[in-house]
């Protein structure tokens, strides 16, 4: 029997960013509220201690996540913290991924970024 967990921590932000390509109103500086969710992948739980049946403790991914929304993302302009010169859902959600992997998070599975209620999107890459 082969089976497989997809865990996720969310995480939220305040801040600005602009597209400079864009054709409307997103070229202009402007603020979201966004959401992010990291989502991590296993196929066995962690068999005793304190984390027994668990793929990985939401705190240990709040661990790799908190110091990125601390440094880069909360509060400032994605522009200028992520070096993104187009700072897309997209593009943020590839650079919170590669951001994670760098720190070592196993079972890193995708990242997803959400700007407003109704649009976001999610990246992964293919095994
Ligand atoms: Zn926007």
């Amino acid at each position: 029997m082969s089976e497989d967990w997809l865990i996720y921590k969310e995480f939220r932000f305040e801040a600005a960013h602009q597209l400079p390509h864009h054709d409307g109103k997103c070229r202009r500086l402007h603020g979201h509220s966004w959401v992010g969710r990291v989502y991590v992948s296993g196929n066995t739980l962690i068999q005793d201690g304190p984390k027994q049946g668990m793929i990985m403790d939401y705190a240990d991914i709040k661990a790799y996540v908190y110091p990125l929304v601390e440094d880069y993302l909360d509060h400032y302009n994605l522009n200028d913290t992520t070096g993104l010169e187009n700072p897309t859902s997209e593009e943020i959600a590839r650079w919170v991924f590669d951001k994670l992997e760098e720190a070592g998070l196993a079972g890193l599975h995708s990242v997803e970024i959400r700007e407003t209620c109704t649009a976001g999107c999610r990246y992964q890459r293919a095994p």
